[in-house]
């Protein structure tokens, strides 16, 4: 048996009913088989092993009160994945489908996706399955206030920095580090996606999906082709999908759809950036409420999507943008993503494509670019903040847009040059695995078990 298959059978019997994390290491051991032939040292040294076991795993109570007294109690994690490459980094998530399993696929795949970013960074990730839709700004408050009661023991500028998710935005990030500072008396930068009044980074919440079209325009280009002119398909409306819009536009596309965990939008005049801002950013309202503020675009509920498929995905486009969450593009949304016309796949979510979706980009050569490349100018730019916390300075938006580029082209050139490397050019599944976990393990067998 291969170390990789034993690897992932490893990770199956450690880790029961945890489905996405099994999926996140399948996917990534078995890209990983040609350098582990290649390197036996890592056999050797049993990195494999050591690097599908987090650190540490922090699970907790967090009781809150809600606004009519009654008590309520969530469950909180911090996922404290590898800190090989630097202190911990991965954000926090509220949602209601939030568990173990999800938390650990998405620090592991932090792991790497830091190392992409040539930046000092360890992987984590942490949050709860509370729900912060329709609850108020102050049960929001004391939910956030509990939180991090528990959890501020564990964090730090130099030990773990924790950034937003789902759910988990400027208002959210601004409760927690109220508290922090409160039990520590410590003005520091132990957050990241701060408001830039009080320590944040201007660009930060464009990152993401900035990075995602930075990504995007890259990898055309190495086929002599460009965004411009195209037609592309976003899936989501919150901050990845929002900014992925907004880049879109700034290099002349025109993104058509969007959606969230009830329906879809398809505006075949293209997306409404200043609608689209007024109801997520301002009225934190449905997408129905899109749909009557422009009345040529339709809103289809998710009762009324093709039976077991995303209808985002059957929208006719040159480039496709996953934006929402993991596991929402499935194999018969690959076909007909392929059928209409799709060059491009770009994941600004995590692990949005499911692995059969995945082979099928993969198998009919188009421009795939896996979430962990794709959405790294988010975590990058929590770098830079970190960067301007600890010398008490801020950057200009323009200083920080131009390194999130210029990050996000690095990150290409190394997915793309360790797939050619490994002899399979344009694969960039294997080149950012394998460019990304080359690093890691290295640092690991540096300093030693
Ligand atoms: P937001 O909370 O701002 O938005 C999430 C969007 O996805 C909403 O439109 C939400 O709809 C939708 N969504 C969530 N769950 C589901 C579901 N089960 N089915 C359908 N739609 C769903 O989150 P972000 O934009 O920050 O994150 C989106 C993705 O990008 C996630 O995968 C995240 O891990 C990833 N990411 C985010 C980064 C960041 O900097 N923010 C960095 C790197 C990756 P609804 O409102 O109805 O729930």
């Amino acid at each position: 048996m291969s170390y990789a298959r034993e690897l992932i059978d490893r990770a199956v019997a450690m880790n029961p009913a945890e489905g996405e994390f099994h999926q996140a290491v399948e996917e990534v051991m078995l890209s990983l088989h040609p350098l582990f032939q290649r390197e036996p040292k890592y056999q050797k040294y049993r990195i494999g092993e050591r690097v599908i076991e987090p650190e540490r795993q922090i699970i907790f109570a967090v009781p809150w009160i809600d606004d009519k007294g009654g008590m309520r109690i969530n469950r909180g994690f911090r996922i404290q994945f590898n800190s090989a490459l630097g202190p911990y980094k991965g954000g926090f998530r509220f949602h209601p489908s939030v568990t173990l399993g999800t938390l650990k696929f998405l620090g592991f795949e932090q792991t790497f996706k830091n190392s992409l970013t040539g930046l000092s960074l360890g992987g984590a990730k942490g949050g709860s399955n509370f729900d912060p839709k329709g609850k108020s700004e102050s049960e929001i408050m004391r939910f956030c206030q509990s939180f991090m009661t528990e959890l501020f023991r564990h964090l730090g500028p130099t030990t773990d920095v924790p950034a937003g998710d789902i759910g988990v935005g400027g208002r959210e990030i601004g409760y927690m580090f109220g508290q922090y500072k409160r039990l520590t008396a410590h003005f520091e930068g132990v957050l990241t996606g701060k408001n830039v009044k009080w320590g944040g980074s201007l660009a930060r919440t464009e990152a993401t999906g900035y990075g995602a079209v930075y990504m995007a325009e890259n990898m055309l280009k190495v086929n002599k082709k460009k965004l411009g002119g195209m037609v592309c398909a976003v899936s989501g409306s919150g901050n990845v999908a929002i900014y992925t819009v907004e880049k879109l536009y700034q290099y002349g596309a025109k993104p058509v759809t969007l959606s969230d965990s009830q329906g879809m939008i398809h505006h075949p005049a293209g997306i409404n950036l200043e609608v689209l801002k007024q109801v997520k950013e301002v009225e934190r309202a449905r997408l129905t409420r899109y749909a009557e503020l422009c009345k040529d675009a339709v809103y289809t509920p998710v009762k009324s999507y093709p039976k077991g498929r995303n209808a985002v995905w059957s929208v006719p486009c040159q480039a496709a943008f996953p934006c929402a969450t993991q596991n929402e593009l499935n194999e018969k949304d690959a076909k007909q993503l392929l059928a209409n016309g799709c060059i491009l796949v770009c994941e600004g979510a995590n692990m949005p494509s499911t692995a059969k979706a995945v082979d099928i980009f993969l198998s009919a050569g188009i421009a795939y670019a896996p979430g962990k490349a794709a959405n790294a100018g988010g975590v990058a730019t929590s770098q830079l903040e970190m960067a301007q916390n600890a010398s008490m300075q801020q950057w200009s938006f323009e200083m920080v847009d131009k390194k999130i580029k210029e990050i996000m082209t690095q990150i290409f050139t190394a997915m793309h040059d360790t797939a050619k490397e490994f002899g399979q050019p344009g694969n960039y599944v294997l080149g950012a695995n394998i460019a990304g976990f080359r690093k890691v393990a290295d640092a690991m067998i540096e300093q030693g078990i």
